[in-house]
Formats: C-alpha cells, structure tokens, sequence
C-alpha cells in the first residue's frame, strides 16, 4: 500500500528548518510495510497546498501532511484541506475547550489567535492532540483520505504512533506485508571494509536485503526480510557472526546506552577524564535515563594545568612526551578512577583540529585510555574529518574501547580504524 507525504512550511524550502518529519514517517511507514511513492514540500501557500493534496490523492489516494497548522495568520493548511475537499470550515466547540484547557493548565488564558486552531472542516475527524494545541485532522472523499498533523516533531511522531498507523492497518487489513528487521550496529570499521568482510554473505542472504547506512560514529547494517521471519533469522546469523569484532548493539540502541547496561550488570561506575572531547563522552552518558545509576561524573581537563591540578598528570610526562600521548592518557583514567573512587574510567586526549596538528602528530590524532578496575589499556587512533567529526569518532572510540574492556573476552581492537568511514 502506498501513500504520500505533504511537508509543508516556508522555512523548509528556505532550508532553515530540515525536513526531520518527512524523513521519520519514511521510517516508521517503511517498518510497517507502508510504502512513501512520493514526497513533496510546498510553502505556506493556500493555492501550492490545495494543488498538492489533490495531485496526491489522485495519485496515491492517501496523503500525509505535516505543519502548518499552528495559531499564526501564515499557517495555511486547515483552509487548504478544506479547499481540497469543498467543505467549509466551522468552529468545534470540542475542540476549542480542549485548547482553553490545555491553556488553563499552565495558568493563563487562551490568546484569541489560537481560536484558529479549532477551526474544522465540515466532516473532517479530529485527531485529539494530547502533546500540543493544534488537533491533527482526518480528511476524506472518493478520491481517498488526507491526514492534517501539526509540525513540531514530537507532536507529529506522537499522533502518527498513537493514531495514523493503526488507523491505516485498520483500513488496509490484511493487504500490508509483514516486515521483519535486524539492524546491527558496528563501529571501529570503515564502510567500505565491512563491506569487503560482509561480500559473500549479501547474495545468499536473498530473500533478505542488506543495506549499509554510514554514520559519522559507525555503519549500520539493515537486514529486511517480507514476510519471511525464517530468512531473516539465517541471514542475521551468518552477519552477526561474522561482524562480532565491530558489533556494539543491535536494534535502536546506542553505544553509551549499551556501556550503562554492562555497567549495571557488573554493579560497576564510570568516570570520565576529557581533553579533546570537552564534556562529550559525558553529555552522551548523561543522554541515557537513569544513568545516574552507573555514572558518577568526571573532569574535563582541557588546558595541561587543568590536568596537572585536577588529575595530578605527571607535568614531565607532558612536557617530554606532550598531551596528546599514551603516558598522559593512562594517568588521566588512572587518576580520575582513583579520585572518583570507581570501577571505571575513560580518558581521551587528542588534537581535534583545525590547529594544533604537526607532523608526528596530525590533526586526529587521539589516545584513549580505559582503566577498569586498575587495568589500563591504552590505544593510538587517527581520526578523519573536521573538528566535530573527530570528537564525535573520538567519544565512540572510547566507548567502545570500555565496552570491550569490560567483556575482555574478545580480541584487541584494531587500532587507528575510524568507525564508519574510510581513511
Ligand atoms: P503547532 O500548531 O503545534 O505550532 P503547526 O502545524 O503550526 O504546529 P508549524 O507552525 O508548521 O506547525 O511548525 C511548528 C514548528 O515545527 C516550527 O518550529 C517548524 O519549523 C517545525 N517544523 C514544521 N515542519 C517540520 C518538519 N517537517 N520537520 C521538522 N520540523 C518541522
Ligand atoms: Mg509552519
């Protein structure tokens, strides 16, 4: 089954606002077996709106809409819709309590603008909203349904989890495929490489189909299978053997979330000691609810004084071998461990760039340090890309290094590999 997807707002063609809804239903429609045949955004224009919702339902016969539906003059759908689809627009009284109410809560009165807001087409269903002011709204004729949802990110995800999927299954019972999906999630080796380590496996893997999506801190591996949960299982274990060495998670887990359960399960705290990532490692730790649990905190040490006042690094190590070197990384975890009085640290000194970099040490250059539980391994990477890639890869690197300390089981990481793109 097909539908298509409206993003409407000016400040998406102006490329001031990027496209996050239109790419996340794509998502979650491709999950549940719905196909996005196209995807078109039009500025806040009564008559590029009205155009686009009838060419879509001509088309497709079911159409998506995001934004536009806010209190302001320039939000234009609702009039749009309701010219799309000969109904005129009345005040629903329903509606307009809904937003009194929600208005009341926070302790102030409706502004008279937001009385757009409960302007309905006559025979459209409204979609109660309970995340914002604006009602998404449920258009239909012979040429088929549009859905009106409001714009702002969480709201639109919410309404199309809460209401537009299952109201879509509900209508297209029994004709949607059944889609099943493994996604592994590697860092520590570039695309390109996976897929060299992976080439013999894509073919055979058929029905199932593999894709390969790059990000900045490592490739996912997608593994789709239609109605066929037997395949899937056998070519997920044939990926999933073989990419043991670059495996952090699967599914839609991060790597800082999967550290905080290993830590759990051991009963273990992390520390943190950080130069060249500046708070980063922490700021994704601290992104993982209830990582209270096995975090404690840490130091960002920044300048060499910071590291020599607040971690006691050795100032001769720093001066004979410099910041960014092995000796000065293993103090650093060693020393932030100790004085946190924890299980485990991680310490990352690096040159982030632009500046900075020399010939023995390039831009990139990075030593990681982990200690758990008084052992201390240290690793040498070079990072590609810019600033915020290089702290990006670097906080992974790091994670990641803690997590295999804590499994130990497996083999040494490959040092100096980026996660997920090619040197
Ligand atoms: P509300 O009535 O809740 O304000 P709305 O339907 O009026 O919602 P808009 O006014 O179009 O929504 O947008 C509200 C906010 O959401 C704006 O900050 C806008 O930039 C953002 N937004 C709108 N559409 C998108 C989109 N497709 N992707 C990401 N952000 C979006
Ligand atoms: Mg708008």
């Amino acid at each position: 089954m097909r539908v298509e997807v409206l993003t409407i707002g000016s400040e998406l063609l102006r490329g001031d606002v990027v496209d996050l809804n239109g790419a996340w239903l794509g998502r979650r429609l491709r999950a549940t077996g719905i196909d996005v045949g196209r995807r078109v955004t039009v500025p806040d224009d009564e008559t590029q709106i009205r155009a686009a919702i009838d060419d879509a339902l001509e088309r497709a016969g079911a159409v998506i809409c995001s934004g536009g539906l806010g209190p302001t003059t320039d939000d234009r759908t609702r009039e749009a819709a309701a010219a799309a689809f000969g109904a005129a627009l009345h005040s629903d009284e329903g509606v307009l309590d809904s937003i009194r109410a929600r208005f009341a809560a926070r302790g102030i009165s409706m502004p008279d603008i937001n009385r757009r807001q409960a302007q309905v087409p006559a025979g459209a269903r409204v979609l109660p909203n309970r995340h914002g002011t604006a009602p998404g709204l449920l258009l239909e004729d012979a040429r088929g349904l549009a859905v009106l949802l409001p714009g702002v990110p969480h709201e639109f995800e919410r309404l199309v989890d809460e209401i537009v999927i299952p109201l879509l299954h509900e209508r297209w019972a029994g004709r949607l495929p059944r889609i099943d999906r493994a996604v592994l999630r590697t860092t520590g080796i570039s695309e390109s490489q996976l897929m060299e380590a992976v080439h013999d496996l894509v073919a055979p893997a058929a029905p199932v189909q593999v894709g390969f999506l790059p990000h900045v801190a490592g490739v996912d591996v997608h593994l789709t299978a239609h109605q066929d949960a037997p395949a899937l299982e056998r070519a997920g274990a044939a990926f999933r053997t073989r990419l043991a060495p670059w495996v952090y998670a699967e599914g839609e887990v991060d790597l800082a979330g999967c550290v905080g359960l290993a830590l759990l399960e051991r009963g273990w705290m992390l520390a943190v000691a950080e130069s060249c990532t500046g708070g980063l490692i922490g700021q994704q730790v601290t992104a993982v609810p209830g990582s209270s649990a096995w975090f404690v905190g840490g130091w960002i040490t920044y300048a060499d004084a910071a590291k020599v006042r607040d971690l006691g690094v050795d100032p001769e190590t720093l001066a004979h071998d410099g910041a960014v070197s092995e000796g000065v990384a293993r103090q650093m975890a060693a020393s932030a461990r100790r004085r946190a009085g924890v299980e485990c640290a991680l310490a990352v000194t690096g040159i982030a760039g632009p500046g900075g970099g020399t010939p023995d040490k390039p831009v990139g250059t990075v030593w990681i340090a982990v200690d758990v539980r008084g052992a201390v391994q240290a690793q040498h990477f070079r990072f590609p890309g810019g600033r915020l890639e290089v702290r990006e890869r670097a906080a992974q690197a790091a994670l990641r290094m803690l997590q295999r300390a804590m499994m130990s089981a497996e083999p040494t990481v490959t040092g100096g590999v980026a996660p997920g793109v090619d040197p």
